[in-house]
């Protein structure tokens, strides 16, 4: 079966193919690309497999463009750009794990070999860029028709006890791409929860996992896996979900949709604050714990703090707040993220959408300025004046919306 292999891509995956037959090797485009491209996807990092030694190809491919090539020996893998595309090249390897959880030990091997060491039918297949056979689909394990049905499917029974992290990748991919786990899948991965697996499992690959799934914009879906499965108790000490928690992260996707679409240039990595809601039960040493271990950037660091001991009270300002102004002052010197934490109430999301949408693009005309600038006013006393008059301003903004809708009515 022949593809069609992306225009963007083309012309380096020829390349690719005269290079390896010129050095005797065979070349592919393999795992996670193969999927996208099958979906129709736009992809920009190509990885390829090579059998025999893909750091000499990439070499030479760097060579004719004339671009850096960054080899690590180590791992018998090349790095390399070429304009946007981002390459890698790896030499097909064959993993064995003297026991279970243990570092895999690495040979050289043949493509089926490199293929059945990953993790799902999806992610394993190769395209073909040899000459004699360029842009064929190669599928041993019944990739593209779990494609077709919508499945995560691993590759063999002890996938999930090999490498534990790839619980949360069933989840992950599941979730962004709406596929179900197949049936033995899903007995076999909870099995492995069962078993405690995710509690063992490299703590760094688990996190470094879950920052992947809070970048996706499918994201709450992946949570709702998470919950099914019950991986997130296993893995965030303390944790338990609830209706309330849930509620929240519906609320707040609602939240987030608007001001994604409302504020397209202010948008913000709205993932951390799902994650905010989900540590938002744990006492506050295990959530900063947790933030630490994530490296989560400062912003949300401190939005958590001020979730656990200022959101209440600033909350009950906010609602006893009768004039734009104070509505105003109140919310000026808050982070977006808290200001759409505060949006999850019901009783203060109208305040909050007039704070974003007018209040806080009050400002007096220049002239205006300059006029209190002429009648001495300077310093202190100017700034206040200025206060002044933009709560005037501020607190006739409802009041002509209010008569609008009134107008509208009659
Ligand atoms: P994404 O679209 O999220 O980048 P990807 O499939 O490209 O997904 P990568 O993490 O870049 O994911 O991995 C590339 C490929 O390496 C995967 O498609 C899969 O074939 C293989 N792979 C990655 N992680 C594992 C793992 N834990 N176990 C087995 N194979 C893996």
């Amino acid at each position: 079966r022949k593809i069609k292999v992306p225009e963007n891509i083309e012309e380096i995956a020829r390349e690719v193919g005269q290079i390896a037959k010129e050095m005797g090797l065979r070349a592919y485009i393999v795992g996670g690309v193969v999927r996208d491209i099958l979906l129709g996807k736009e992809v920009w990092d190509v990885d390829f497999v090579v059998e025999g030694n893909a750091i000499e190809l990439a070499k030479e491919l760097a060579r004719r463009h004339g671009v850096n090539v960054h080899p690590f020996p180590e791992f018998g893998t090349a790095h390399l750009k070429i304009g946007k595309l981002k390459l890698e090249f790896a030499t097909a390897r064959r993993e064995t794990y003297p026991r279970p959880g243990a570092y895999p030990k690495v040979e050289p091997a043949s493509l089926k070999e490199d293929l059945i060491r990953r993790d799902f039918t999806i992610n394993a297949m190769a395209i073909s860029v040899n000459l004699e056979d360029y842009g064929t689909l190669i599928d041993y394990f019944g990739g593209l028709r779990d494609l077709k049905d919508k499945v995560i499917r691993v590759l063999h029974p002890v996938s999930f006890i090999e490498d534990p992290v790839r619980i949360l990748r069933a989840l992950r991919f599941a979730g962004r791409l709406n596929f179900k786990l197949s049936r033995s899948t899903e007995k076999l991965l909870k099995q492995a929860v069962n078993l405690g697996l995710l509690k063992e499992a490299p703590r760094g690959r688990l996190i470094n996992e879950i920052k992947l799934a809070l970048r996706e914009d499918r994201f709450l879906e992946i949570l709702e896996l998470y919950r099914k499965y019950r991986v997130l108790e296993e893995i965030i000490e303390g944790f338990q979900w609830n209706e309330k928690v849930l509620q929240k992260l519906y609320a707040l996707r609602k939240v987030v949709d608007w001001h994604a679409l409302e504020f397209s240039e202010e948008r913000i990595d709205y993932g951390w604050l799902y994650l905010l809601i989900l540590i938002s039960n744990l006492d506050y040493e295990r959530g900063k714990h947790f933030l630490e271990e994530m490296s989560a950037p400062s912003w949300v660091r401190e939005t958590y703090k001020f979730m656990k001991f200022k959101l209440g009270s600033l909350k009950e300002e906010l609602k006893k707040a009768k004039e734009n102004y104070e509505v105003y002052r109140l919310l000026k010197p808050l982070h977006t993220s808290v200001l759409l934490l505060l949006m999850l109430e019901e009783e203060l999301k109208e305040k909050i959408k007039l704070y974003l949408e007018k209040l806080r693009k009050v400002k007096l005309p220049k002239e205006k300025i300059e006029e209190l600038k002429k009648q001495g006013l300077k310093g202190k006393e100017l700034g206040e004046r200025i206060e002044e008059l933009k709560r005037e301003i501020m607190n006739k903004i409802k009041l002509a919306a209010a008569l609008e809708h009134h107008h509208h009515h009659h």
